[in-house]
């Protein structure tokens, strides 16, 4: 009776180790487990890659994971976490960002991130790229967005002696936008004129190479584009003056300029070149220069006072690429 007891007895605190090792070998592999996990999360990858405990929770917090895997194959910069910030910051700029920052330590991280996205930090007519045809009304040409030789923008139509100089052409949608706009600023007393618009390639090859040949290259480039690289060729934009403001000297002193610039966005049209905008623009302020966008697009522009080229490289090329 009592051997049987024991024997009981010895089974039961078998069984009790038994399952106490269970218990422990869970134990010990839930640990494992979880400090794998955190091995693998950002957090931990972001530490051993130098950055401390709250910058890497600040970096989490302020990126998709497209964007923490690019900051992980740079090295460690926590001038990063400003540039994260930054409403129009584009991932893939992220390295251009911090070697412009390196060679220029006083310009501040929303120029740098303005300049990276419209390329200016590289040369005017250095860097070229083919101007995707396919956007239509939302084609960009700058100095860095060229248009082929044989492009032609399809629906031009001329524009009436009502509105322009003769032979001057533009889109229809442009005509029918531009129409629109010259009778709201009729009723407010301005008459618009258009003194220039749709420009070929090849009369815009020689403008500029008169110019080329007469004052040097280095002048050619401020006063015109280089053919190719002109967005008079695309048939979306206008230069604008009223019928008693016809200089380019005085135009932005006038009132039409100013409802022009408050009120062109209305009918779709953007102020091409604003001023203080050379930097981003590649162009000198230039009040009469009208581009055609469409009424969306125009208002976000005028509503978030960026220029055409921020907007493409932000709104359009950076979205197509997520
Ligand atoms: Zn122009």
């Amino acid at each position: 009776m009592k051997k049987k007891y024991k024997i009981k007895k010895k089974v039961l605190y078998s069984g009790l180790i038994f399952i106490g090792i269970i218990f422990i070998a869970i134990f010990l592999s839930l640990k494992i487990y979880n400090n794998y996990k955190y091995k693998q999360s950002y957090e931990y990858k972001l530490i051993e890659h130098g950055y401390t405990l709250e910058q890497a929770k600040e970096l989490e917090k302020n990126s998709k994971e497209k964007d923490l895997n690019q900051i992980l194959k740079l090295s460690r910069n926590e001038n990063i976490i400003t540039f994260l910030k930054e409403k129009y910051y584009i991932t893939n700029n992220l390295e251009r960002y911090l070697n412009y920052q390196d060679k220029n330590k006083d310009t501040s991280t929303k120029d740098i991130v303005a300049i990276v996205n419209v390329n200016r930090d590289f040369d005017y007519y250095k860097h070229d790229i083919d101007s995707d045809i396919s956007k239509n009304e939302l084609l960009l040409v700058n100095k860095y967005y060229k248009l082929k030789e044989d492009f032609e923008p399809i629906n031009l139509v001329n524009i009436s002696n009502k509105y322009a100089y003769q032979n001057n052409q533009v889109i229809s949608i442009v005509n029918d936008a531009f129409v629109s706009m010259w009778n709201a600023a009729n009723e407010n007393g301005y008459k618009l004129i258009i003194n220039s618009s749709y420009r070929s390639y090849k009369s815009q090859d020689d403008v500029y190479n008169n110019l080329k040949a007469s004052k040097g290259e280095k002048n050619a480039d401020k006063q015109a584009a280089r053919p190719g690289y002109s967005e008079h060729q695309t048939g979306l934009a206008i230069d604008v003056f009223e019928i008693n403001n016809q200089l380019t000297s005085t135009f932005k002193d006038s009132e039409a300029y100013t409802w022009l610039k408050n009120n062109a966005y209305l009918y779709g049209f953007i102020e091409r070149y604003p001023e203080d905008k050379e930097n981003i623009t590649g162009y000198a302020f230039e009040s009469w220069h009208y581009r055609y966008v469409g009424i969306e697009v125009a208002k976000i522009i005028h509503d978030e006072d960026i220029t055409y080229d921020e907007y493409y490289a932000y709104y359009i090329e950076n979205q197509a690429n997520n």
